[in-house]
């Protein structure tokens, strides 16, 4: 007798769930990259108890269709592409159909939603693949998902959570990145019933400014480098003003939060001649190309990018901000002219370095 099983839809949506929802700053990422697509500018962002037992994000986008409330949550369920063409230019943050079925799996999720042109907005509520309550409710216009008891009823999964504090803080650093990325956007995040950021939508410096404050922006300096076919602009650190870890360490590329350390070792490299040991750069740096020119279906959480044309990115990357830092490192001419000694104007340089 064969020993093949194909496993039915709550097994592998379970599985599946693995891969996109691994802890709770997961769903608070999938989540406000949800409102953000439905073209939300003013969302909320709500966590209880390291966002284990509650998340919840509000948003004023344009609202699911109460026809597609329930259909939302199947697996591969997407109203973002349609074919495989559309693989190769996406612009939006979601595609894959994936969050929702993945999280109505491993918690309780409730969506509440209004699309202009509802009357009344519609209600589903969902745990573990089953759904509890649906109908429609009032409410004003966008979406409201509230997620908790988050794999309560999966102990493989839950004894893999870190403590609530820890929990909190992940989802606290991916909050500033989705801040800083989303940053025409206007961002409120609480942590227990606390406002920790309220962003006001004005820009990646006052993004800036909200997440890390006065002192970092003071620290850091602006650049711009626009070629036809790639733009990259941001902020990068003077060169005395490095950090102990890559925290600070933001890049954005086409509108979304993403890891590539190929980047972030070019932008190290840049900075070689200033950083002590274990120190890194900061910066925060939005990379346009065009759409095909990025494979963003690298793995299921989307958080790495592959780029076609890497080397030539890197080339540029390297250039302009090796020239920023020549800029901000330069001994200004009067100086050199004044002094005649060269040991002189070898302390001199020596201290423009390390101010
Ligand atoms: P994806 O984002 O990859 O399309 P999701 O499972 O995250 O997949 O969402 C499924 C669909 O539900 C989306 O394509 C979108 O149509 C709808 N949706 C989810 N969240 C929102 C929201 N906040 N506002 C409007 N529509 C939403
Ligand atoms: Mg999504």
């Amino acid at each position: 007798m064969g020993r093949i099983n194909i496993l039915d839809s709550t097994v592998f949506n379970r599985i599946a769930a693995g891969e996109v929802v691994e802890r709770p700053c997961s769903i608070v990422k999938e989540l406000v990259e949800n409102s953000i697509d439905a073209n939300a500018d003013i969302i909320s962002i709500d966590v209880k108890d390291g966002g284990i037992g509650f998340i919840r994000i509000v948003d004023n986008g344009c609202g699911i269709d109460a026809d597609d409330l329930e259909k939302a949550f199947l697996p591969h369920a997407t109203s973002k592409i349609k074919n495989i063409d559309d693989l190769n230019a996406i612009l939006t943050l979601g595609f894959r159909g994936e969050a929702l079925t993945s999280i109505a799996s491993v918690a309780k999720i409730s969506v509440l939603t209004r699309t202009r042109n509802d009357e009344v907005g519609s209600f589903i509520s969902i745990e573990n693949g089953k759904i509890l309550e649906k109908g429609e409710r009032g409410c004003g216009f966008g979406t409201t998902v509230t997620v908790e008891n988050l794999f309560k009823n999966i102990p493989a999964r839950s004894k893999f959570l870190a403590k609530q504090s820890s929990e909190e803080s992940v989802i606290t650093d991916m909050v500033s990145r989705l801040i800083i990325t989303n940053n025409t956007k206007s961002i409120k995040y609480s942590v227990n019933g606390k406002t920790i950021y309220q962003s006001s939508g004005g820009g990646l410096k006052k993004a800036l400014y909200t997440v890390y404050g006065k002192n970092f922006i003071d620290n850091m300096a602006s650049i711009k480098y626009i070629m036809p076919d790639i733009t990259i602009e941001g902020y990068i650190n003077k060169p005395y003003f490095t950090k102990p870890n890559r925290t600070y360490q933001t890049l954005i590329v086409n509108g979304r939060y993403v890891i590539n350390s190929d980047i972030a070792f070019c932008v190290y490299n840049c900075y070689r001649d200033y950083l002590m040991k274990r120190q890194f750069p900061v910066f925060a740096l939005a990379i346009t190309v065009p759409p095909d020119m990025i494979d963003v279906n690298v793995h299921p959480n989307k958080l790495e990018v592959k780029f076609a044309n890497a080397e030539n990115l890197k080339k540029s990357l390297f250039k302009i901000i090796k020239r920023k830092i020549d800029e901000m490192t330069v001994v200004p001419k009067d100086i050199i002219m004044e002094s005649n000694s060269s040991d002189i104007q070898h302390e001199i340089k020596k201290t423009h370095r390390c101010k």
